[in-house]
Parts: C-alpha cells; structure tokens; sequence
C-alpha cells in the first residue's frame, strides 16, 4: 500500500487541510522542503510556486529562521508559562512596523485573529452585522465562512462554504462586491449603525488577486469612521510580503485592526492581531477586559524565533528587491508568452504574487470580472506544469508566489514549462 492509500486509511481523504485535497494529485506525498523546492516521497522534485498558501517568504527551511528556532528550542523549551523577552521584542517590532498597530497579540493561525477581530469589533460597538467582500477568505470560522469562490449562480446570495453554520450568523454577514464604492456608501446608509465591522483582504489574494482602487479604501476609511465601525484589515497574506508594514503601509489607509499570518514567521504557525490600543484593551490578557482572549500555544517560542528571524532578514537583505524583481520579471515574461501564442489572457498579480487569467479585456477589480476566466485552461495549464516539476496549484483562482530563494533560472525555466503546458493544453 502506498503511502497516499495509508493516509486515506486514516485521514479523511488523506490530507490535514481541505484546501489540500487537490483532484489528481491525491498521491502527493511530500519528503522534503528546501528554498524553491520540495521533494516527494518517490523522489520527484517541484520547483515551488504554490508555497503552502504563503508563507515562506525566504524561501521553505530558511536556513537563518531554522537557526533561530533551533536555539529558542535550546533555551527556552517548548512552551511560553508567561511572557518570553522575544514575544516583547516581536511586539515592539510589529508595532513600530505596521502603522495601524498600538498594541498586538499573537495567535497560531490566521483564522484565529480575524475570529477576534471580529469578536472584538461586535463587542466594543455592540452591534451585530459584518461586511465581507466576495472572493475574500478570511479563514474557516462562521461569520467569514461565506462567499469566496462561488458559482455564477450563488454570487449576490448567500453562499456558505460548509455545512453546520447557523443561518442566523450567515444573515448577520453582508456580503459586497469588491471596490464598489456605490455599494459599500449604500450599505452604510441602510445597515450603518448596525455594522459592527467591515473586514478585507486589502489584495484579495485568494481569487489570485484583485487590486484595490485607493477610492475604495478611501470610501471603507471614511464610512467606517462615520458610522463608528471598526475597519479590519486581513494582511494574513499581504502582511510582510508586500511589505513589513503590510499593505496598508503602501496604500496609506490606515484601519483599526490589523490581523496578519503566513509571512510574518515563514512558516511556523502564527496569527496576529493588532490595533488602537482601545480596542486591544479590551482582550482579557489585560485583567478585567471583557473579551475573552487565550491560547495554549500562543507566542510559542518556536514561531517568536522564527517571526524574529524573518523580520531581520526582510530587514537586512533585499527580500523584497528581489521577489519584486522577478513578480515584474513572471509577470511581464507571462503577458508576452500569451501574447506570442494568441491567447487572450490578463496577468496581474503584485510583488511576490503572480496569476494569468485566460480572459480578455482589462485589469480585473471585482470578483464577477473573475468569471470570464476560462476555468479549464486555468486548471489544465498547471496541471500540465505539475507534470513538468512545476508546481503551480491547479485549483481555479489560485495565486503562485515567489520567495527569496528563487532564482530568475528558475523564472526562466517557468516560463518555458509555462509554454509548453499552454500550447498542450490547446492543442
Ligand atoms: N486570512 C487570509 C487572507 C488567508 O488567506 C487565510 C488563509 O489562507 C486566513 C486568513 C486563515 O489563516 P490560517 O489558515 O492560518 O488559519
């Protein structure tokens, strides 16, 4: 029995994230992680540009992160009894780095922070109703569990990404387009006091990537400010890869929440959220805050390390020159290619993230533009490059990233396999 057929044994459907279960890679079974690369365990080797949904940054075992973790394991063990000087120092960096960010918390996920985010935000206003945006994830609990890559038919209704959720909490989020000023103004005049949060994937990356309009973060600023609710910002994915101070540094719109993940620890598992010092003080790691705020393995000396570790060397060293250089490179090598070949096809992406959409006409903004993507190309294409060693999710919308580790040869050798994985795939 091979290893694939022993996990499904064991596992339900043989994977620990849902978001792994890909349709004809079941046999994955990964060995090895190493910069660009990842081994399987019968010796295939992927050049990566899927990276896990986003963390590795530097690049997968990071040889200065898996250092740094190696010796927090060595002095201080493997559990936090109270507070550590590196969760001071982690605190004090976020803060100086990310300018929405008084006061910061740690969490092991993503999913975690935005869940107090949003627990945060009902409680300090007291009012009810959140706003999403289709297309957007925010994680797997309730209140965002709704409308990310839905159907034709479900956009504009709501689309429950699981079973089990109470349709009172699923009535209690808006869902709205994304950079649609009209109906974010109109929302606000018809739910504003009732509207307790509005939380975003400044980029949303988990469509591949649709790029804001500084109108529509304006607007999201100012309707927020004016109605009382707390504007969150999700720099899960964006937070560190874009830029240390995260997107919002770039846009220069500042919300009241900040959660970030992936990035900030290039792999170890982290959340965090962090904001107005007002807000922040009412989790109840400060006596008498009334909501409720723990985890066992919360500022875990492991992910401190390695949060510490990354942000030196995104400090130190041109990460960011770098992954820029070659997102310009993937991007611009990628338009040409469908270009040559006559295929209509919009690229876009930003930074470190790249995405072809087999469509036409300009720049998506808005995930109902995202449904002209011809879904068969998008998927064949890359699967077609997985055969090559090139590992590109063939799932619809992902996004690819680059890391600090890859190389323009492996640019190079990307846009090859890319051509011949297009012209197959047509043919
Ligand atoms: N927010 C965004 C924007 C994400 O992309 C993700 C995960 O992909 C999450 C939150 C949830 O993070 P985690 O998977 O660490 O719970």
């Amino acid at each position: 029995m091979t290893l694939a057929e022993r996990a499904r044994r064991v596992i339900p459907g043989g994977v620990n994230s849902g978001q792994r279960s890909i349709p004809g890679l079941t046999d994955l079974v990964i060995a090895r992680t190493e910069g660009s690369r990842f081994w399987d365990t019968t010796g295939r080797e992927f050049t990566d540009y899927h990276a896990a949904f986003g963390p590795p940054l530097l690049g997968h075992n990071d040889p200065d992160v898996a250092a740094a973790v190696s010796a927090a394991r060595a002095s201080i063990g493997l559990t936090g009894v109270a507070v550590t000087e590196g969760e001071v120092t982690l605190a004090e960096q976020l803060v100086e780095l990310v300018p929405s960010m008084e006061k910061v918390l740690l969490t092991s996920t993503g999913s975690e922070a935005t869940f107090h985010a949003l627990r945060l935000a009902r409680a300090a206003t007291g009012r009810r109703l959140v706003v999403k945006f289709q297309g957007c994830y925010h994680g797997w609990h309730d209140s965002v569990s709704l409308n990310v890559i839905s159907a034709p038919e479900r956009v504009g209704r709501p689309d429950p990404t699981s079973a089990g959720i109470l349709p009172e909490v699923l009535a209690a989020t808006l869902v709205l387009r994304f950079n649609d000023v009209a109906a974010v103004r109109q929302a606000f005049a018809d739910h504003g006091p009732d509207i307790a949060a509005v939380i975003l994937e400044p980029v949303p990356h988990n469509v591949g990537a649709l790029l804001p309009t500084d109108a529509f973060l304006r607007a999201l600023r100012e309707e927020c400010t004016k109605a009382g609710s707390v504007l969150v910002f999700d720099e899960v994915i964006t937070g560190f890869r874009h830029a240390l101070g995260g997107y919002q540094s770039l846009a220069g719109v500042t919300p009241d929440l900040t959660t970030l993940g992936k990035a900030i620890a290039n792999g170890a598992p982290v959340g965090a959220i962090g904001g107005r010092a007002d807000l922040m003080d009412l989790f109840s790691s400060r006596p008498g805050g009334p909501v409720f705020f723990a985890g066992t393995y919360n500022g875990h000396p492991d992910v401190v390390a390695a949060a510490l570790a990354t942000v030196r060397k995104l400090r130190e060293e041109p990460v960011h020159e770098h992954v820029f250089r070659l997102g310009d490179r993937v991007r611009a090598g990628l338009a040409e290619l469908y270009r040559t070949l006559d295929v209509p096809a919009v690229v876009t992406g930003y930074g470190s993230v790249f995405v072809s959409y087999f469509m036409s006409g300009p720049q998506p903004r808005s995930y109902d533009d995202l449904l002209a993507n011809d879904t068969a190309l998008f998927v064949g294409y890359r699967r077609r490059l997985v055969d090559q060693g090139v590992f590109e999710l063939p799932l619809n919308l992902k996004r690819s990233h680059l890391s600090y580790a890859h190389t323009d040869a492996d640019v190079d050798r990307l846009l090859e396999a890319t051509e011949t994985a297009v012209r197959h795939t047509l043919a």
